[in-house]
């Protein structure tokens, strides 16, 4: 975001940002908003774009509406569509947003919880009501499994708590993200993340390992249904709640042979499909932000199927175990030349070391974007990029945007 906004025009500043983005400030918190606001006043900022969920979940855009600062984001309240899993399914269900049969459970009604698993004979999945960096979902196939992922929730949480027990759905996941002010929604390409952390979508859940867009079978037919089925009756039902909306909004969405249905909301824009489809808007997002916070949002998509993104993220040994080593310097950045022109690469766990030098921080710590004239182009040229840069342990994907590729040669 900070990328695209410096490109339309705007003095970017970030918190708390890394090493690789220009005016990074890692000293404020931006869940301290005090600070946040006394940095924005220093600087003359005026509007605040929000990244992640935390800011949002703890209140963000309702500490600053008292202020003459604006903020891209939902309100707390319109934050909880993505906080807790069991308020959004019933917002889903109240507006006849098309979704999965689910059963709401409190963490002193597990005996239920385990009869309800055995009679769907396991094939369910469990979700902890609250954000929990995507480890809260557990997809089972048997009642074994079942039973030991709830008893993993109970373990993993002592105090009370709610979860949801979800059919099981299948068929391709696709994430259809949208710029809205409330009444209107302005919708970015198709895109599909690739959450496992091996290739062949194996291996324990990440923060996501890499995305592309467009979807190739994302067609307008498909599209047409999302639309009718999933992002209209959510608008009638943004429009319905006593809260105001105004941001990215994500639906993750799954394919399912009965048509599309919607796995979950965000209340922000994701990462990594970030990466790829701010490269591929072709509109100033800066406008895009204004129009929203002004209320003049124009109801039509913003993305052309010309060209087709790919990012690959590299990340460091070991993610995403609770602990792994980071430090180590990143090589291989420093000769741009080395990139094709139409390359970019992301920031995100990166740090400037005392001397200057670059150096890994945290688990996803850069990604690789390239721009090809198909799927299969761009798949090509991100993966001769990615082989330039180099750190210790430095891991990635080799099958980012090819589970289309592979369908159509099969
Ligand atoms: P995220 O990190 O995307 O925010 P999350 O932890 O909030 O994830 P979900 O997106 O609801 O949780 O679920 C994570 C993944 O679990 C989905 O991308 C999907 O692969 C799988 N999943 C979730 N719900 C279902 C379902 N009802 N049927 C089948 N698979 C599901």
């Amino acid at each position: 975001m900070a990328w695209k906004l410096t490109h339309d025009g705007a003095t970017v500043h970030v918190l708390p940002g890394n090493g690789g983005i220009p005016n990074s400030h890692p000293e404020i918190s931006p869940l301290d908003f005090p600070a946040v606001e006394n940095f924005c006043r220093e600087h003359g900022i005026k509007l605040i774009v929000v990244g992640p969920e935390a800011p949002l979940a703890a209140g963000v855009t309702d500490y600053f509406a008292k202020t003459d600062i604006r903020v891209f984001g939902p309100t707390r309240q319109g934050a909880v569509l993505e906080s807790s899993k069991v308020w959004s399914k019933k917002f889903m269900r109240r507006h006849g947003v098309a979704t999965g049969l689910s059963w709401t459970f409190r963490s002193d009604e597990m005996q239920a919880a385990r009869a309800k698993a055995a009679e769907l004979g396991g094939n369910l999945v469990i979700k902890y009501d609250g954000l929990a960096a995507g480890k809260g979902v557990y997809v089972c196939s048997s009642v074994d499994e079942a039973n030991a992922a709830l008893t993993e929730l109970q373990d993993q949480h002592p105090e009370w708590f709610s979860f949801l027990l979800e059919e099981k759905l299948s068929g391709p996941e696709i994430s259809i993200i949208g710029i809205t002010d409330g009444n209107r929604i302005r919708l970015l390409a198709p895109s599909q993340d690739h959450k496992q952390l091996l290739a062949g979508d194996k291996g324990p859940n990440t923060g996501g390992m890499g995305a592309y867009c467009p979807v190739p079978f994302a067609d307008d037919n498909v599209l047409a249904a999302i639309r009718r089925d999933i992002v209209d009756p959510t608008m009638r039902g943004l429009q319905a709640e006593p809260f105001d909306f105004k941001g990215f909004i994500y639906f993750g969405i799954m394919l399912t042979p009965q048509g599309p249905k919607l796995l979950e909301y965000n209340a922000r824009l994701g990462d990594p499909e970030a990466q790829v489809l701010l490269p591929a808007l072709k509109s100033s997002l800066l406008e895009l932000i204004e129009a929203t916070l002004d209320g003049n949002l124009a109801q039509t998509t913003v993305w052309q199927r010309n060209d087709t993104f790919v990012g690959v993220v590299l990340a460091s040994g070991g993610y995403p175990a609770a602990t792994f080593p980071t430090g180590f310097p990143i090589a291989g950045l420093e000769a741009e030349a080395n990139f094709a022109p139409q390359t970019l690469i992301f920031h995100g766990a990166t740090r400037r070391q005392p001397d200057g030098q670059l150096a890994t921080s945290g688990g996803r710590v850069l990604t690789v974007v390239s721009r090809g004239h198909d799927l299969e182009d761009a798949v090509q040229q991100v993966y001769a990029e990615c082989k330039k840069v180099t750190f210790e342990g430095v891991y990635y994907r080799s099958d980012i945007g090819q589970r289309p590729i592979q369908e159509l040669t099969a």
